[in-house]
């Protein structure tokens, strides 16, 4: 549970800061300034890191909790929140040397916003394999990357992205590399016109950089990707659009009660409790994930690495975004039918059209196609009964 004096803190910045601009970011497709910087106010964006190195210590469910929280108000602004928090895992989940570590601390005090790059020009949401490769040059390294998207690239303090390991390396030996805004030239290559999620100014860029060795991650990125980025990434965007879906639904809610107020007697509306129950069915999901997910990470060393990368639990993390994802879309859908015109106005009480476009970015955010495919290979090699799939 989120410590109630955050929560406190975050619910009036929602409330005061969040949803009055929200309309405003995704009118202009402009990054949320005075949102991300409501967040930092409250020192959110080291809401992950541990105490000791300056941040609040909250968890994973805390996170998730906040994401949800902010996306009932502006699902920009919560994506946002959330793909920073999953970069700042990655580091505090495989990373120990004392520049990372370092890294972290400065985070936490100058409340310096994360964003990640894996896709690129040539391989689209395929994360597992890179085009471009580091260069060594001297004691310096270099890498040139077309990158086909990076959210709020243009207003992060430093990015994670992904290459081959060396410029001959096979695709799929990838490094991660921390590139900081002050060693990186970024190339605006287009432009974010998009249908919603407008606020997350998500352009493709060239990436043009030199950096010290150290800052590329020691772990492989695929031990990465398998046990932090992909987990993370799914239940926290999954928080997100469950947030989106959430608010549709009361919305919906309370025009059937103002509805009924006016028109006695007015009989229940059972789709108001069919939403209720798709809802309820994928929060409990993404909790079982969440209680999955940190019963793994406190599994002993040896243990962990083969349990995180078991088929099941891999099935899971997946099956969690294609659900969310595609039901999510589903709620807002039943909540338009609910309200009816007022829904399909851009603006006004019961308005549901930024929701609407906001969430049908979640399916192709790593496309479902994709990860369905992932999922039917994994079932048709699946046969360790050691790991059970439920
Ligand atoms: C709001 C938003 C923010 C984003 N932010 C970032 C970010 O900050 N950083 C970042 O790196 N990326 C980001 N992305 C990109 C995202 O994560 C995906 O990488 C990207 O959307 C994939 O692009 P694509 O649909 O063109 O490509 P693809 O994933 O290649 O899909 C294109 C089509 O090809 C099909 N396809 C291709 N290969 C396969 C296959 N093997 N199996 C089945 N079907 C296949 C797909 O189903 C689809 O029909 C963001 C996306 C969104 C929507």
């Amino acid at each position: 549970m989120i410590m109630i004096d955050l929560k406190n803190k975050l619910s009036h910045a929602v409330d005061n800061i969040i949803a009055k601009h929200a309309a405003d970011v995704d009118r202009q497709s402009r990054f949320p300034l005075e949102s991300i910087n409501a967040l930092k106010d409250i020192k959110l964006l080291g809401a992950y890191i541990k105490r000791e190195d300056g941040g609040l210590g909250c968890t994973l469910s805390d996170i998730a909790g906040m994401t949800m929280m902010i996306a009932q108000k502006c699902a920009s602004t919560a994506m946002i929140f959330a793909m920073h928090h999953i970069q700042v895992a990655c580091i505090m989940h495989h990373e120990e040397s004392s520049s990372f570590k370092g890294y972290l601390k400065e985070i936490a005090d100058k409340q310096l916003l994360l964003a990640s790059n894996t896709s690129e020009v040539g391989t689209g949401g395929d994360n597992g394999r890179s085009i471009a490769g580091v260069e060594y040059v001297g004691p310096r390294c270099t890498l040139l990357k077309d990158a086909s998207i990076i959210s709020y690239g243009a207003y992060a303090d430093s990015i994670l992205v992904t290459a081959k390991k060396s410029p001959d390396a096979r695709t799929t030996d990838q490094v991660l590399i921390l590139m900081k805004k002050e060693e990186t030239e970024l190339t605006e290559t287009g432009v974010w016109d998009t249908l919603g999620m407008r606020g997350t100014c998500s352009p493709p860029f060239q990436i043009k950089g030199s950096f010290p060795i150290e800052n590329i991650f020691n772990t492989q990125f695929k031990t990465v990707l398998s046990q932090t980025m992909v987990p993370v990434s799914h239940i926290l965007w999954s928080s997100c659009w469950l947030g989106i879906a959430t608010d549709a639904a009361d919305t919906a809610r309370k025009y059937v009660q103002s509805k009924a107020r006016k028109s006695k007697p007015y009989l229940p509306d059972t789709r108001l409790a069919e939403m209720n129950n798709s809802l309820q069915l994928l929060n409990s999901q993404l909790i079982h994930c969440l209680d999955t997910y940190k019963a793994l990470l406190e599994l002993p060393e040896e243990h962990r690495k083969s349990e995180l990368t078991s088929t099941p639990v891999l099935l899971k993390w997946n099956a969690l975004k294609m659900n969310v994802s595609n039901d999510a879309a589903g709620i807002v859908h039943r909540a338009m039918q609910i309200c009816g015109i007022s829904s399909y106005q851009n603006n006004g009480q019961y308005t549901l059209a930024k929701h609407l476009r906001d969430i049908h970015s979640a399916s192709l955010m790593i496309n479902n196609e994709r990860l369905m495919e992932t999922n039917a290979s994994l079932l048709l090699i699946y046969k360790n009964s050691d790991h059970p799939l439920f």
